[in-house]
């Protein structure tokens, strides 16, 4: 069984099969799916889908570095009423992106802050996102978010960013770039983490795997990155497929999954 801990399926990209897409998902032995928000409506959209597929799919309520000019004290507030929703397992996705700086920076640190309060407030762990802004996000979160749990999501640093992760207590979550052939340094971080603190996810709609490139990202090809990961650490599929599930079930504090919640048992087994 897996769990796609980031899929964000709530967005309009899924407007037409949306439900389909979950369903295919099931029937390809996906246990779970984390549906991270990245602004207020869509925090709401992902808690609509939690709640209309309990002990399946959870929720992040959050606002992304890009919409972080959309985070105003309105929205911080409508964001602490909805996280408190049940369903919610995280505050996420939240963080820095000094790659695209889709809004000013000072905006982005200010809204991030703002979000490590509100995850500590409510005990929730976060879902972050970092790219290009290391050196910020750690200082950040050695400034910020004492006692606050979370995972760097898509991880896609080196070994010393990576320890820098670990060291704060934080989970990485690897995604359609460790499959690329030419991620040699990723895949060798990939192999080396601790087995404690790894998660697979996809990131959908986005970063699609081969032999998908240039197609739509769906929560069920969270099994091509379980399946690198298992290759990367020389472990059999389904070993790599239940740890990083029960290490998302201790991140996000899921609920133990019931039989009847998981695949089809299979007549001949
Ligand atoms: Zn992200
Ligand atoms: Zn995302």
């Amino acid at each position: 069984m897996l769990t796609d801990t980031h899929a964000h399926v709530q967005m309009p990209q899924f407007a037409r099969d949306r439900e389909d897409v979950i369903a295919a998902a099931f029937a390809d032995g996906i246990a779970r799916i984390v549906v991270p928000g990245i602004d207020l409506e869509t925090s709401r959209a992902a808690v609509a889908l939690a709640t209309a597929h309990p002990a399946r799919l959870f929720a992040g309520v959050g606002t992304h570095p890009h919409d972080a000019a959309t985070l105003t004290d309105e929205a911080l507030a409508g964001q602490r009423a909805l996280a408190r929703t049940a369903g919610v397992v995280a505050i996420g996705e939240i963080g820095l992106d000094f790659y695209r700086n889709l809004s000013p920076r000072a905006t982005q640190l200010a809204a991030l802050e703002a979000q490590l309060a509100l995850a500590h407030e409510l005990d929730l762990p976060v879902i972050l996102h970092n790219r290009e802004s290391h050196a910020e996000m750690v200082a950040m979160l050695h400034a910020h978010a004492r006692g606050v749990r979370g995972v760097f999501h898509c991880f896609i640093g080196d070994k010393t960013m990576a320890q820098d992760a670990l060291g704060l207590g934080f989970y990485l979550s690897f995604a359609g770039p460790v499959t690329f052939a030419k991620n040699v340094e990723l895949a060798e971080v990939a192999a080396w983490a601790p087995a404690e603190r790894i998660l697979v996810e996809t990131d959908s709609p986005y970063l699609t795997p081969p032999p998908f490139r240039g197609k739509r990202n769906e929560p069920r090809h969270v099994a091509l990155v379980a399946r690198r990961m298992a290759e990367l650490r020389g472990l059999r599929f389904e070993e790599l497929a239940d740890l990083t599930t029960r290490n998302a079930n201790t991140l996000f504090r899921l609920p133990e999954l019931q039989p009847q919640e998981g695949v089809t048992q299979h007549a001949s087994l």
